[in-house]
């Protein structure tokens, strides 16, 4: 049921964000990962090095993570579950994603 969110495509999605801030000015950024995508902040870190390149970054540039957590709907009977594969109330493996996916950027501080 899970999809674990590729390296690949976090990349495009950071280089596709980016597009829009001018990063290389920035002191801070600010992301929102929800815990379903399965990234570290270490993970996160040298993926964003890699798709904005080292030499396009303030040394001193820090980033912030604040963490969106998993919240699952029961297809079966409706129960919300969080951090969860199968429904506690029903057993029910036919879980939906409501929020825990989430991988943008939400605000670049300069
Ligand atoms: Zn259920």
């Amino acid at each position: 049921m899970q999809e674990l969110i590729r390296q690949e495509q976090i990349i495009n999605d950071i280089v596709t964000q980016i597009g829009r801030h001018k990063i290389q000015n920035a002191s801070k950024v600010k992301f929102k990962v929800g815990r379903l995508t399965n990234i570290t902040e270490k993970v996160l870190l040298d993926l964003f090095i890699k798709a904005v390149g080292p030499k396009n970054l303030q040394p001193e540039m820090a980033i912030e993570i604040e963490w969106m957590p998993a919240k699952l709907k029961c297809n079966h009977c409706q129960n919300l579950v969080e951090s969860a594969y199968v429904c506690p109330a029903c057993q029910s493996e036919d879980l939906k994603v409501i929020s825990g996916e989430e991988f943008f950027i939400e605000n670049v501080y300069y």
